[in-house]
């Protein structure tokens, strides 16, 4: 019942259900929560009624009177969306209590100091969450400055020095300070307490933070939070109470074991807002062994029940144990891996299930970088290490320091890589968490704000690196003697929690040094046969083939080594580029008659011959799509003066000459200009070289007795013309070069399509391609008239304003989507058998090639290290349609 009760509410209820300890409550639907924006913020009809039904039976199970100052019941108001959203939303705690409320709590329960830390608690939560009063800018949080001031006069080093008198007068001055900013007094009537704190839940959903969340996710706005009211319990009645977190198995490594944090005598948001650095769960089997038994069968029942590895907020009240919360545990790309396939061989799971665990994204951490072994020893005998702290995402990274969160977009700019340092992260961070490489805290668990994120987005990080004093104002930090200022180098070691000064040399991660530079046996590496076990399950579920973007032999075999059935798109300009070629390539364009391109032509058809015959060679069989020259020839030649000047001089011509050239190349819109098969109309000699060194290294290669499959593809065809033209050629030089070699090599000729006139026209296009390859980088910008080398510009205000929801050159645009199943339906219409692909960036991301397996795609073509995530993708695509179909 996640979509209604909310992900948190569906947990109580179902945990409820099975039998474990969760404080009495009920829940109240996203549905009343869209209703209330679609309706000017008014309630649905009958929910305040249904509300106080509900309160008047949380009384009765409890024994206990909402607003009662002899035995007042309090309560907790959560949050809780569809989709897991941490710390986006709001929470207010203990509520139902004024001054009077927090006298009779104390006498009831005997202690006074837990009423007024619960009454501080909620003057706090209430005047910021439900009034809205905020820190202004450069300001601490007003409510911690009135804690320290408090502190300070009563000579307190911590919170738990102050007794009850001292909290009770934190509260006292946190109300006034409310009354003084905002005008407005905080309620005392619980009554009127519960409707405000509901109505800031629902109102959550629309805060700032949220919206950039579900921005980054990709969650859709329409599904709205549902509100969580529970009795509170309390982990702060004394030295048997405490709250936690505890993940049923490792989360940064997948390990089968307990791993969590708590702390003893304090409430729930203190372990997460990562305030103190709280302690290990083994050190609960010491303080309360009885407690941490139930927690280990809570564990137990939770993964049995689940079949997943849980995130659980928990609290004791008195040594009682009670659940607060569970939900499907984050998990990094490493403990993704493990717990599947853990799972999958304890017989918990099966192997679909094991494959939808794992996000395709995640396994690219795996092949990310690591230190090299050798340079961090180094780093170490040079007394570089500066701190230790928590391991709480794998992987390593090096950066420049930036403290400013802010400030990471601007300095990345400057500087290439940045590590954000905070003291602790805060939702509001997100964005610069996103661009950094990794993220460096001194305070905080493994289970704070920072530790989540970066396990989540697959960031290095380290958390709770109490060595390091940050100094906020003068943009330093300091461990000891030592002094790190912004923009100074540091390296992090997000699994073992070390960081060091300066820039520390990485190296490959072990599926690498297998799979790719072979400097590793797979027997001696144990995580690699785990990539390749679930690579293999992959394989046997999936309907798409995966075929990589390759321009050179080495990336070829790359992505031939990651698992790549054929090369999708072999760009043959990026060929153009290295050593002497780039000479042969600007005299053909600098040529004024055609004998003289040819003549340059020639000169650069032996380069090309060579590399196809390495790309031939190393993909052995496989099928190879090579594209006939694309981009505008302005490209090929220099921009600045001095550039052309010594262009002339190499070439022997005047520079007047190279000056004109660039003159006459000159395009107002380039990327809707002379490019594409426009050129090879226009210039067909340059299509008769290509395709001559195609067949060439074709059939020298089928003489050596190596299978080739060579697929020749057409660029930017709108127009069924087009394509005759350039296939003829194509087709004539073929049968040239079999007749002079004596062999033929089968081959096929097709078309990207990447206008939408060619989508719409597909059906007459397919009377002449043999295959079709969806090149979405130019369908989305024709498509959407939206220019791929400028969009950047507009595009950020774009999703701001909820216009697109995601970058449309990132995840396949619907619209888009519409002309890819256009051009697939019509083109099968004239040929049944058409081959059909997609080579465009979209072909590595995992919601397009979703897309791409429900239109009915025969392949997707990505980058070489996106292949092993478009395998997984496919495969999810494929388990997920048959999940659907059998509803
Ligand atoms: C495309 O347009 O999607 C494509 C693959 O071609 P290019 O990016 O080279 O224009
Ligand atoms: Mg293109």
């Amino acid at each position: 019942m996640r979509d209604i009760l909310g992900g948190k509410g569906a947990g109580l209820h179902e945990m409820c259900r099975i039998g474990l300890p969760v404080p009495p409550g009920f829940t109240i639907t996203t549905e009343a929560c869209i209703y209330y924006f679609k309706h000017n913020k008014e309630w649905p009809e009958g929910l305040a009624e249904q509300v106080s039904e509900a309160m008047a039976e949380l009384e009765r199970v409890t024994g206990k009177r909402f607003g009662d100052p002899n035995n007042p019941l309090l309560v907790s108001v959560r949050s809780g969306a569809r989709a897991s959203m941490p710390g986006m939303m709001d929470t207010v705690l203990n509520l139902g209590m004024n001054e009077e409320i927090a006298r009779g709590l104390a006498k009831l329960t005997g202690n006074p100091r837990l009423a007024a830390d619960s009454y501080r608690r909620f003057i706090a939560m209430f005047g910021d969450v439900v009034m809205g009063l905020k820190p202004k800018k450069g300001e601490v949080d007003p409510f911690d400055a009135i804690m320290e001031e408090v502190k300070a006069e009563h000579g307190a080093k911590h919170d738990t020095d102050l007794d009850a008198e001292a909290l009770m007068e934190v509260a006292r001055r946190s109300r006034e300070l409310v009354a003084r900013r905002l005008g407005r007094e905080i309620p005392a009537d619980p009554k009127e307490q519960l409707e405000m704190a509901i109505n800031a839940v629902f109102g959550s959903w629309m805060n700032e933070r949220a919206i950039e969340y579900r921005r980054i996710y990709r969650i859709p706005e329409d599904w709205g939070t549902a509100v969580n009211v529970q009795a509170m319990v309390f982990g702060n009645m004394g030295e048997d109470s405490g709250t936690g977190v505890f993940f049923t198995r490792n989360p940064a490594t997948g390990e089968n074991e307990i791993f969590g944090e708590f702390l003893l005598n304090a409430q729930g948001e203190d372990v997460v807002a990562g305030i103190r650095t709280p302690m290990p769960i083994s050190e609960l089997a010491r303080l309360m062994p009885a407690v941490y038994e139930q927690l280990l069968k809570a564990r137990e029942k939770l993964e049995r029940h689940y079949r997943d590895m849980q995130d659980v907020e928990f609290t004791i009240e008195k040594g009682k144990l009670y659940i607060l919360q569970t939900r499907a545990g984050k998990r990094t790309g490493l403990a993704a891996l493990n717990i599947a396939l853990d799972m999958l061989e304890e017989g918990i799971i099966d192997e679909e299930t094991a494959i939808v665990r794992i996000e395709p994204d995640q396994i690219t951490t795996l092949l990310r970088p690591i230190f090299d072994s050798k340079a961090k020893k180094e780093a170490k005998e040079k007394g570089l290490l500066l701190a230790t702290g928590l391991p709480a995402g794998p992987g390593a990274a090096s950066g420049r320091v930036c403290f400013f969160p802010d400030e990471v977009e601007e300095r990345k700019k400057e500087w290439g890589k940045v590590i954000l340092v905070r003291i602790e992260t805060s939702p509001e961070d997100i964005k610069g968490m996103e661009l950094s490489e990794g993220i460096l805290t001194s305070r905080g668990g493994m289970t704070s704000h920072a530790a989540l994120v970066a396990r989540q987005r697959g960031k290095s990080c380290v958390v709770g690196c109490s060595a390091l004093e940050i100094d906020y104002p003068s943009r330093r930090m300091r461990v000891g003697e030592r002094l790190i200022s912004e923009g100074d180098h540091i390296s992090i070691d997000g699994s073992t929690g070390e960081v060091f000064i300066g820039e520390i040399e990485t190296r490959p991660s072990e599926v690498m040094e297998v799979l790719v530079y072979k400097t590793r046996s797979p027997d001696d590496a144990p995580l690699y046969k785990r990539f390749a076990r679930i690579m293999e399950i992959a394989d046997n579920f999936r309907r798409l083939r995966v075929r990589a973007n390759a321009d050179r032999p080495s990336e070829a075999e790359i992505a031939l080594t990651l698992g790549a059935e054929g090369i999708g798109l072999c760009r043959t300009e990026h060929m153009f580029f290295e050593g002497e070629r780039i000479d042969y390539m600007r005299k053909m364009i600098l040529a004024e008659t055609e004998s003289e391109r040819r003549e340059a032509l020639a000169e650069l058809l032996p380069f090309q011959r060579e590399d196809f015959k390495e790309i031939f060679r190393v993909m052995n069989g496989k099928p190879v799509t090579i594209r006939t020259l694309d981009p505008p020839l302005h490209e090929f030649l220099p921009n600045t003066e001095e550039d052309q000047r010594e262009l002339a001089k190499k070439m022997g011509v005047p520079y007047e000459k190279v000056r004109s050239r660039v003159e006459d190349l000159r395009e107002a819109n380039p990327m809707l200009g002379h490019r594409g098969c426009r050129l090879g109309i226009t210039h067909p000699e340059i299509t008769e070289m290509q395709a001559r060194a195609i067949f060439e290294a074709a059939c020298a290669l089928k003489k050596e007795g190596v299978d080739v499959k060579p697929e020749v593809m057409i660029p930017l065809v709108g127009h069924i013309n087009e394509f005759r033209d350039q296939e003829s050629i194509v087709r004539r030089v073929a049968e040239e070069v079999f007749a002079r070699e004596g062999v033929r090599v089968e081959y096929s000729v097709g078309t990207m399509i990447e206008v939408p006139r060619a989508a719409v026209m597909a059906d007459e296009i397919a009377q002449g391609a043999e295959f079709f390859s969806f090149g979405t980088n130019d369908l989305t910008q024709t498509g959407l008239g939206m220019s791929r080398d400028d969009y950047g510009k507009f595009i950020p205000d774009y999703i701001a304003k909820g216009i697109y929801r995601f970058d449309p050159f990132i995840s396949l645009e619907p619209g888009i989507g519409e002309l890819v199943r256009i051009g697939v339906e019509r083109g099968r219409k004239t040929r049944p058998n058409l081959k059909i692909g997609i080579c465009g960036e979209h072909g590595g991301d995992p919601d397009s090639i979703e897309l791409c397996h429900r239109i009915g795609l025969d392949y997707v073509s990505c980058s070489p290290f996106r292949v092993p995530v478009a395998r997984l993708a496919a495969a999810r695509a494929a388990i997920m349609e048959k999940a659907k179909s059998e509803e």
